[in-house]
């Protein structure tokens, strides 16, 4: 009686273990799958959700560090896609512009409160306004060839303490 009893229990605890090993395994991310399966609390890491579905690095047509005009460098990387595909938000945040720039087209920025802000850029539409929040995967805009671009792509900075970090390095 009493061994069969233990035995229930001893059951209910794996049953539970189970469940929360389950919980925390870390999620597949980025490459993997499409914005909305991601995690939505990102504002205390620097864990970031893909911009765009189906990710993968073949889509990436110019890194970060890529030699432009005059020698600059390109603090970015471009993500290519299909005019009017979705852009959504990398994590939760604060809209700070949205709107039009000579160079990067239509664009959005994001404050995302804990240091890290978010641009796009070349937008075909953007689909925020400025002081509006938005949810980490939320739609932002529509990709596009807005701007000094030779191509539908979105043109994705962000910067940590207002200087430029890689991208790729944040969005894995
Ligand atoms: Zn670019």
């Amino acid at each position: 009686m009493a061994s069969a009893h233990l035995l229930r229990f001893f059951r209910y605890f794996i049953v539970v273990f189970s469940i929360v090993i389950f919980h925390c395994a870390p999620n597949p991310r980025y490459y993997s799958g499409s914005a909305k399966s991601y995690p939505t609390k990102t504002s205390t890491t620097s864990e970031f959700v893909s911009p765009v579905n189906g990710m993968s690095p073949s889509r990436i047509s110019s890194g970060w560090g890529d030699r432009r005009e005059g020698g600059r460098m390109h603090k970015a990387i471009d993500i290519t896609g299909s005019e009017g595909e979705q852009i959504f938000a990398i994590a939760d945040g604060i809209i700070t512009f949205s709107g039009r720039k000579k160079d990067y087209g239509n664009v959005v920025e994001i404050d995302h409160k804990n240091g890290f802000t978010s641009l796009f850029a070349h937008n075909q539409k953007n689909l925020v306004q400025k002081g509006q929040k938005v949810k980490s995967g939320e739609p932002i805009a529509k990709m596009g060839n807005t701007g000094k671009s030779t191509g539908v792509h979105l043109h994705l900075e962000i910067k940590k303490d207002g200087e430029f970090v890689n991208p790729e390095k944040y969005l894995r």
